[in-house]
């Protein structure tokens, strides 16, 4: 793997692009972002030529749809997210080189300029089909526009691409009674054309760069699917939407076409590389086309498909860029037992996190770093959480750094003492201290961050040992050389640490650097001269401090609390739709015949709890109806009371008696019902308007 990288002068890595419609949790950073600064931060720590780039995705039809459920622009959603997302990324430390946004005007023309150099090229196919269309809002529904039976599941809302309950990929053709999300209404089918990617033409191609030559390299959840795709066969895709937000497709009879969202947003990293490049004055161009380049992107495996054959497809067929040379996508991160969930709020939120625990950043990287899901899905829980850190943390690694600081000031008044003669044991400790950075470097290397940082704490583990065994507070009156010798071992080896865990847990090694007064360069981790005696370091402090049940239980209340009173929300919005029914012309009141009528007899329907069987004047005639509300009236009670009656109703046999119209009725919260009574007196017969 070392020698591999030789070839490579630079690297170009790329963290998926969150959607600019809500923040961020634990499972995005588990996924994309944490293993990718893991990565960079390592890079830059050997001096290579990295680049960082990440960005916002600001278009597509779920941004719009909730501006307009919200009843505000677009614009709003993005600029809100966009500026949340990228202060939560930098307060916790994610170390992008750019942080770009895909609505700026430079992505607009990146993204443009793919597609002219692909229309030109013969790329497309223009295909025209009848696609849903709603006459209301005047819009073809593509994707979640619109929801309609699962015809694998049965799931009554299905999206247009997608059915969340059995996960079929569907198109919105296949949904049985389609509705549309913008009015509710049955959709019509309008005819509309496209430009369609063949991917199938490049089936060859991807054969033998995925399939023959990742064999191996790549994750093999990641080469898994990757061939399943290949081997089902792969479909032409739209690579155009007609929808108003979005970047405008540049053809002169694509009119109120914009590019499909997954054409745009992974040309994202290279109009944020682009605009890094700017502000840098320097070439952007050896970052994506020069072949000597590595390029890496950290995704979720929900991206797989789209980051490893049709962004490469794109590359491709465009001809200037190269390939990525690895994509090493993570599987998902389940919270206390359930997956996470930004609709039913089950999450651990990070900008929610940074305020309640702003020292607890580095805590966090480690413990989404030990559980990381790099090959099955994994789980976060509080209690596992608070265990890493008290157990792992602070026993291991804190107490190992603070015996050794402390002792030092105790001893030498915190200066380094110089080595005598190594033992036995001494040289075998050093000597395995030296293997440290390579095995530590070739796992992030491979991308196997969980087993790398697992080493980086086996070298706190050694030092422990060591302490343990030679056990220098019982000789420093009787033996002070052998003392020296013992403390500036573990001190070179606490050294080590600070360098080695700068990838892993940054703001730590910042803080042991300070205590140490030196920030060691990678060239220095493996050898035991990084602290040379005499060197004064500064009065130590802890690095991590015991997380307490407490801290703990709050965390897990707050987040039972959060989902319930999301469901409750949820409830009333569903409540609140029910009765909002749709608008009617007056026309259509007018046909309903309504008037004031009088109680004149009641009795139970037998062998029936709910009906009363009533006769009322209607002023014009005696009408029998049965009503159901035997629960809330007795008969003798209501003989005489004046009551709203639909007349016009057609009538209908209840129980085998014929009712003539239809008594209204209000409906309390509990579901108790009330006659709907005029205040004053009303001849009989009189209309309700
Ligand atoms: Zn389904």
């Amino acid at each position: 793997m070392s020698q591999d990288t030789k070839k490579f002068k630079r690297y170009t890595v790329t963290s998926a692009l969150p959607y600019a419609n809500g923040p961020l949790h634990i499972g995005h950073i588990a996924g994309a972002y944490l293993p990718a600064d893991t990565y960079v931060r390592f890079l830059r720590l050997k001096g290579e030529d990295v680049l960082y780039v990440g960005g916002s995705d600001e278009y597509g039809a779920a941004i719009l749809l909730r501006a307009k459920k919200e009843g505000i622009q677009p614009q709003e959603i993005i600029d809100k997210y966009h500026n949340i997302n990228k202060k939560t990324f930098e307060e916790f430390g994610i170390s992008f080189d750019m942080y770009h946004r895909t609505s700026e005007p430079i992505h607009a023309e990146t993204a443009q300029g793919f597609f002219t150099k692909l229309h030109e090229k013969g790329e497309f196919e223009v295909i025209e089909s009848e696609q849903y269309f709603d006459e209301e809002h005047q819009q073809f529904l593509a994707d979640r526009y619109i929801i309609g039976e699962c015809p694998k599941c049965g799931y009554s809302e299905a999206y247009g691409d997608q059915c969340e309950r059995c996960g079929s990929s569907l198109s919105p053709r296949e949904l049985i009674k389609p509705k549309s999300t913008l009015s509710g209404g049955t959709p019509i089918l309008r005819k509309t054309k496209h430009w369609y990617l063949g991917l199938d033409k490049y089936t060859d191609w991807l054969k033998k760069w995925i399939v023959e030559d990742k064999k191996g390299s790549w994750k093999p959840t990641v080469y898994g699917q990757c061939k399943s795709w290949i081997d089902q066969g792969l479909q032409p895709r739209a690579m155009t939407r007609d929808l108003a937000w979005g970047i405008p497709v540049p053809l002169e009879d694509a009119e109120n076409k914009v590019l499909y969202v997954w054409l745009d947003a992974p040309i994202g990293y290279i109009s944020s590389t682009k605009a890094w490049a700017e502000k840098q004055n320097i070439d952007w161009r050896p970052y994506w086309q020069s072949e000597d380049t590595k390029l890496v992107h950290f995704i979720g495996k929900d991206n797989i498909v789209f980051h490893c054959i049709i962004f490469p497809i794109i590359l491709k067929a465009h001809g200037d860029y190269i390939l990525p040379d690895n994509v090493p996508a993570n599987e998902f991160l389940n919270l206390e037992g359930n997956k996470l969930s930004t609709s039913r709020n089950w999450a651990v939120w990070l900008h929610e996190f940074l305020e309640e625990m702003p020292d607890k950043k580095d805590v966090l990287r480690y413990v989404l770093t030990s559980i990381a899901p790099e090959n099955k899905d994994s789980e976060f829980t509080w209690k596992d959480f608070q265990a890493r850190n008290n157990n792992e943390l602070v026993a291991d690694l804190g107490n190992f750094v603070n015996r050794t600081l402390i002792l030092t000031k105790k001893y030498y008044q915190c200066e380094i003492p110089a080595r005598n003669e190594l033992s036995e044991y001494d040289s075998e400790v050093l000597e395995e201290l030296q293997t440290y950075p390579e095995k530590i470097g070739s796992l992030i290397e491979e991308y196997r961050f969980k087993e790398a940082q697992f080493e980086l704490m086996n070298i706190a583990r050694l030092g422990n040992k060591y302490l343990a065994e030679t056990e220098p507070w019982k000789k420093s009156k009787t033996d002070p050389e052998r003392v020296k010798t013992v403390m500036n071992i573990v001190l070179q080896i606490t050294a080590n640490l600070q360098i080695l865990m700068k990838p892993f847990l940054p703001e730590t090694a910042e803080k042991l650097s300070k205590m140490l007064g030196k920030s060691g360069a990678w060239e220095e981790a493996g050898t035991s001269d990084i602290l040379t005696a005499g060197h004064q370091i500064e009065k130590p402090s802890l690095l991590f401090q015991k997380i307490e049940d407490k801290e703990i239980e709050q965390q897990i209340e707050k987040l039972n609390s959060s989902k319930k009173q999301k469901e409750a929300e949820v409830q009333a919005e569903k409540k609140a739709e029910k009765s909002d029914k749709e608008a009617i012309e007056f026309e259509d009141f007018t046909k309903l015949d309504i008037r004031i009528a009088t109680i004149l007899e009641a009795e139970k329907v037998p062998k029936t709890s709910k009906l009363l069987k009533l006769k009322l004047d209607t002023g014009s005639e005696i009408r029998t109806v049965v009503s159901g509300i035997a629960k809330f009236y007795k008969p003798n009670e209501i003989i005489g009371k004046q009551v709203t009656l639909l007349v016009n109703l057609k009538p209908r046999k209840i129980k085998g008696i014929e009712s003539q119209g239809m008594i209204l009725m209000a409906e309390n919260e509990d579901g108790k019902l009330a006659f709907v009574s005029p205040d004053k007196t009303i001849t009989n017969g009189g209309g309700v308007r």
